[in-house]
């Protein structure tokens, strides 16, 4: 199948209900091109300036949304464009975006990233670190930010009940930080879960953005 095939197919598979970002690290930006002409525009990118080098090329209405790990002192290069930051995992991280959006006169969305997986290599808060965090008082004051969610990566693994679960906790992370403190905010609603590998699993655990990069890119 052709790039677009495998888009359309997956686009008709997870429905109208999930967001799909189409995670384009390591693929040349031809390839976003034939994504963007079949009307997608949300690309998933893990480095800065692998990120800051595409959009400089593409156009300016595609959504791109930062999945890697991301240094203070780098927020700065993407503050300017950047559609969703999915992984923050810091107060000092929060606050930075806050400012240099700021400086942009943007507002941005962020997804704290929760880490979910057994595997110690993955990034990402607790339940209680997050909790911290969000009863800073500084928090409140953020006007450039906005908490639209959570992301995690489940374990790399064949074992599909293990998976599952890692899906479920970050699910009821989703839920219990909603209770406590976005119960009043509709815009608190997305848990951004599920890969090539595993996709299927995190869309019955409560999906609302899936980022899929191999299966519709091909192998890196
Ligand atoms: C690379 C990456 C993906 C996509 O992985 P595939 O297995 O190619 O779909 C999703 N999320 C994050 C955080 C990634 O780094």
């Amino acid at each position: 199948m052709s790039l677009a095939d495998n888009y359309i197919a997956l686009r008709e598979e997870t429905g109208n209900e999930v967001k799909i970002i189409a995670v384009s690290k390591t693929k040349p930006v031809g390839m976003i091109r034939v994504l963007y002409d079949a009307g997608h525009l949300d690309f998933g990118e893990n480095r800065v300036q692998e990120m800051v080098a595409k959009h400089e090329v593409l156009p300016p209405d595609i959504r791109w949304h930062l999945i890697g790990h991301l240094q203070t002192n780098k927020v700065k290069y993407i503050a300017p464009f950047v559609s969703v930051i999915q992984s923050v995992d810091s107060l000092k991280l929060l606050l930075e975006i806050n400012k240099e959006a700021a400086k942009n006169h943007r507002v941005i969305d962020c997804l704290l990233q929760f880490h979910i997986a057994t595997e110690e290599t993955k990034f990402g808060l607790s339940l209680a670190e997050a909790e911290e965090i969000l009863h800073d008082p500084l928090v409140k004051e953020m006007r450039n930010i906005r908490i639209c969610g959570v992301m995690g990566m489940a374990t790399f693994t064949d074992n599909e009940s293990l998976i599952s679960m890692e899906f479920r906790s970050l699910k009821s992370i989703f839920n219990t930080l909603k209770e406590e403190f976005f119960s009043d905010d509709p815009g608190f609603c997305e848990i951004s879960m599920g890969m090539s590998g595993d996709y299927k699993l995190a869309i019955a655990a409560g999906s609302t953005i899936v980022r899929i990069g191999s299966l519709i890119f091909g192998e890196r």
